[in-house]
């Protein structure tokens, strides 16, 4: 494949001059799928249709799972270091086409080209950790439990396992996954997002280039809720690794429990940045703008409430740093070098948050920075807006609004913040920004979250790590990337063995 091609194999080559719809990949084959509808992937910056995404029947899905199932003995039977081989392949073909992939991400959902970037680095990392894998999958062994007996543990893979990933991040997330669950022995179907899934598309599309990957270890099926359901229903698959919003997390380890499937499902979130009276602004306002506009506020980590501790002095003076700096943000198209807050995803995600926030407004919120009157020629755009809480339980302080709404809240002293910052009913992130080492200790300590940030706005995943939030925001409990990856796609089998005495008379001495 040529490095600069944005020409997708994985499309309908009939549709000359239309936006062409996008394959599924079975068995190391593109086929069109059985849907009779699609939806378009829309460019929000430009308001272009780049794809049609074929509504995936239980049909397609069946086929994809038989597909994986048949390459999962031999896939699981090939030696560990070629499998690691294997993903290292994919590894130099990702970082081979990362600018590609990273103007992918950029049209398909706006996101600003450096977020891109990162975003893809991410995905990288987490397959450059994979390919530890022979290290990664040792077991354990106890020596003489009893007399002449010893037990080992090994790891071995799940079977066939599926992804259905959300649309916030259609390179990174599918890559949390991918790489370590055919690293492991599994075999692997992904259902991405139907709002961007020309990225992941291209990330098959490499895969069908890498020789070392044999057809029916990676499938591809492209659809919404009735691909989602039949992969949760189909009784060839093992395990479901799903991430979304938390009311569909709920919903896949539901149904996927019912069929008997291993499933881990990462829900959404509602993360506090309290800013304590002694921290530096200079540092922490424009990490905070990161946090809260980047990605037009549309990342599981994204800080959308800003608890500030301090008297009525400290907060006039938090309260106008944040609200200059969100009114001179760079706001815009995502392509455009230097821009931090790009367009929403689409029309309908930025009248939902414009709603939301004019829903505040009425019932008493005021309005330090307004940029609902910022939109763009799709009408996907808004630009950074900051509201006060008037209400610590209204929609504005607790639900998950995934704009770029920043929501105010002023308190006393750190008391008063972990007691907001606990009482949601998510635990995604959390973030301090301080200067004193006593409050970060406690922080830390007391905090009901997965990842933690201290004088760090957005504590993004990092491949050695794992990967979660708590509470409402993950159900399940092994967590993405990191040693969880490998404990979440392999299965733990104990064997016991007593060594017979030898023979009388064979030659290995009396001990
Ligand atoms: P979403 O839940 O709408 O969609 C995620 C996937 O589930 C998609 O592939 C979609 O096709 C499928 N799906 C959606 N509704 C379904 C239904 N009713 N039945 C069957 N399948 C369904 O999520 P999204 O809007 O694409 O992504 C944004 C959400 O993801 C936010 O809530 C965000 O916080 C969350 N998120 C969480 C993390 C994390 O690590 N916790 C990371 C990224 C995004």
């Amino acid at each position: 494949m040529e490095p600069e091609t944005l020409t997708q194999a994985g499309t309908d080559e009939n549709a000359a001059g239309e936006p062409e719809t996008l394959k599924n990949y079975i068995g190391g084959e593109w086929v069109a799928s059985a849907a009779t509808e699609t939806l378009d992937d829309v460019d929000p910056a430009t308001g272009a249709v780049l794809a049609r995404v074929p509504l995936s029947t239980e049909a397609d899905v069946d086929a994809a799972a038989r597909a994986a199932r048949a390459a999962q003995p031999a896939w699981a039977a090939t030696a560990v270091a070629k499998r690691a081989r294997a993903v290292f392949a994919l590894r130099e073909a990702l970082s081979s086409h990362q600018d590609e992939l990273t103007r992918l991400v950029t049209e398909d959902m706006g996101k600003a080209l450096d977020d891109a970037r990162g975003e893809v680095g991410r995905g990288i990392e987490s397959t450059e950790n994979a390919c530890g894998i022979p290290n990664l999958l040792k077991g354990e062994t106890l020596e003489g439990v009893a007399s002449g007996v010893d037990v080992e543990m090994w790891r071995q893979p799940v079977g066939v396992v599926a992804a259905i990933t959300p649309f916030n991040f259609p390179a990174m997330i599918p890559l949390w996954f991918l790489p370590y669950a055919i690293a492991c022995g599994n075999t692997f179907i992904l259902k991405p997002s139907e709002r961007d899934p020309r990225t992941p598309q291209r990330i098959v599309e490499l895969i069908d280039g890498i020789g070392e990957i044999p057809a029916g270890v990676v499938n591809i099926v492209h659809g919404a809720h009735d691909a989602v359901n039949g992969l949760l229903d189909h009784p060839e698959i093992d395990a479901i690794s799903f991430v979304g919003q938390a009311s569909t997390a709920l919903h896949v380890m539901d149904r996927g429990t019912r069929s008997g499937k291993r499933v881990q499902a990462l829900g959404g979130a509602k993360n506090s940045m309290v800013v304590m009276d002694d921290a530096d602004l200079d540092l922490a306002v424009p990490a905070m703008m990161q946090s809260a506009f980047g990605n037009a506020g549309q990342r599981c980590l994204a800080g959308s409430v800003a608890v500030v501790v301090g008297d009525e002095e400290r907060r006039r003076e938090v309260r106008s740093a944040l609200a200059e700096a969100a009114s001179t943000l760079p706001t815009g198209n995502g392509a455009e070098e230097g821009v931090v807050c790009p367009p929403m995803v689409a029309a309908d995600a930025r009248d939902r948050v414009a709603a939301a926030a004019e829903r505040a407004i009425e019932q008493g919120s005021e309005v330090v920075v307004d940029g609902r009157d910022r939109t763009n020629a799709a009408g996907a755009l808004m630009g950074p807006t900051i509201l006060t809480v008037s209400d610590p339980e209204s929609e504005l302080a607790r639900e998950e609004l995934f704009g770029p709404l920043l929501a105010l809240l002023e308190v006393e002293d750190l008391d008063e913040a972990l007691e907001f910052v606990n009482s949601s009913r998510y635990g995604n992130a959390a973030v301090i920004f301080t200067s004193s080492g006593e409050a970060v200790r406690r922080y830390r300590n007391e905090v009901e979250a997965g990842m933690v940030g201290v004088n760090v706005g957005v504590p993004a995943p990092v491949a050695w790590f794992p990967f979660a939030g708590w509470k409402d925001s993950m159900v399940g409990d092994l967590h993405a990337n990191g040693h969880d990856a490998v404990e979440f796609y392999t299965r733990k089998k104990v064997v016991t063995t007593r060594w017979q005495p030898a023979k009388k008379g064979a030659a290995f001495g009396t001990h």
